[in-house]
């Protein structure tokens, strides 16, 4: 385990700079804080991002292909130019929460596969340095543990930082991960007299210092929420017709931002935007929450109203998802339950459905 002064953080990100790496961490866009290009600027690492993780990998929208039609008969498709630069110069995400961590595990799933392998996301993937913080102080909304998750979970990460008074220490996760420190530590020894000891051996004092906050801070994340009994009753059959969906999704307002901000979600529609012979084919995120998400060209939806978008939301994650990669597709991180205009939350969900008898 490795040791490095809070106070040089920056130093630390200079010199993933200096080795060519794109450094991502959370910047803040209006009241908001997102993903973003560092560039010089000093970071500071909020509890959690507003906006999720996944937008690295799984952006907003993003060009699939160009296309030219013009010429006849043959139509001419590129798709070379736009994953070139669907990402991509080597970079290290810095500054992620553990269970953002874990989401991309999840999204794994979804986009990375033996069945079906997304080019775009998975050259990201392969790109990308995740750089995970443990979470001092975990926020009243979360809920990581309950979903397996913690913070301290080191699922997903490639390297991870450990607050200790006024240091980090330093573990290596992944051979990708260490592989990065192998690169920069050269950059950080003796190039300038300020950065000849940034990264050094922890000693048994911090080792034990570290294990001590994370036993308190453990203690401290809501394990209360009842995530796995829900997940086996949601599993039955009959909970499909039952009574309580009238109930539970009743403030809905159909807005979609617990999807939009949630690390895991994923869904996504497919457009062409033309002009004359040429164009692009554009994916953009949707959300199971919109009426037109279902909408058959004949004009049946079968899912016509807030309360089987919602159950719909609520199986997904909790039902169906588990059955097909037999893990949750939620990680606790909360921004559900923090962004909803109407305080919706996921929480008291899945507690009205554990443990109890179904009609
Ligand atoms: S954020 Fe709240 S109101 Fe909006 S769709 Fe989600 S649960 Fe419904
Ligand atoms: S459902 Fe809510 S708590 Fe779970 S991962 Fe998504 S945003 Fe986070």
């Amino acid at each position: 385990m490795l040791k490095m002064a809070k106070t040089d953080l920056d130093a630390f990100v200079d010199a993933l700079t200096e080795a060519s790496y794109v450094v991502l961490a959370p910047i803040e866009e209006g009241e908001a804080t997102k993903f973003g290009v560092v560039d010089g600027e000093r970071i500071r690492i909020p509890r959690l991002s507003t906006r999720p993780l996944k937008e690295l990998f799984f952006p907003q929208d993003e060009s699939l292909l160009s296309f030219d039609c013009s010429g006849t008969p043959d139509t001419s498709i590129d798709m070379s130019g736009v994953l070139a630069s669907a990402g991509i110069s080597p970079r290290v995400a810095l500054g992620v929460r553990p269970c953002d961590a874990r989401s991309l595990v999840l999204l794994d799933n979804v986009f990375a596969s033996d069945d079906y392998r997304d080019p775009y996301y998975t050259l990201r993937r392969e790109k990308t340095v995740i750089v995970t913080f443990a979470c001092p102080l975990p926020g009243v909304a979360c809920f990581c543990e309950s979903t397996g998750g913690g913070p301290y979970d080191e699922t997903g990460s490639d390297v991870f930082f450990m607050e200790v008074a006024d240091s980090y220490l330093v573990k290596v996760i992944s051979e990708k991960g260490k592989g990065l420190l192998q690169e920069v530590s050269p950059l950080l020894e003796g190039s300038s007299p300020e950065r000849s000891c940034i990264l050094h051996e922890a000693d048994d004092e911090d080792i034990q210092a570290v294990m001590e906050a994370k036993a308190v801070r453990e203690q401290s994340v809501n394990t209360g929420v009842p995530v796995e009994a829900a997940v086996a009753i949601l599993g039955q059959v009959d909970v499909f017709g039952d009574s309580a969906w009238e109930e539970v999704h009743k403030k809905c307002l159909g807005c979609a931002v617990c999807t939009y901000l949630c690390p895991t979600c994923h869904c996504f529609d497919i457009g062409d935007e033309v002009t004359g012979g040429s164009g692009e084919r554009i994916r953009n995120w949707d959300s199971c929450m919109f009426p037109l998400f279902t909408l058959h060209a004949s004009g049946h939806n079968p899912r016509p109203s807030r309360k089987e978008r919602f159950r719909q939301r609520v199986m997904h994650k909790f039902n169906y998802f588990v059955e097909n990669n037999d893990c949750m597709a939620c990680v606790g991180c909360g921004r559900c339950v923090r962004n909803c205009p109407v305080n919706l939350d996921i929480r008291q969900v899945l507690a009205a459905f554990a443990g109890r008898e179904l009609a």
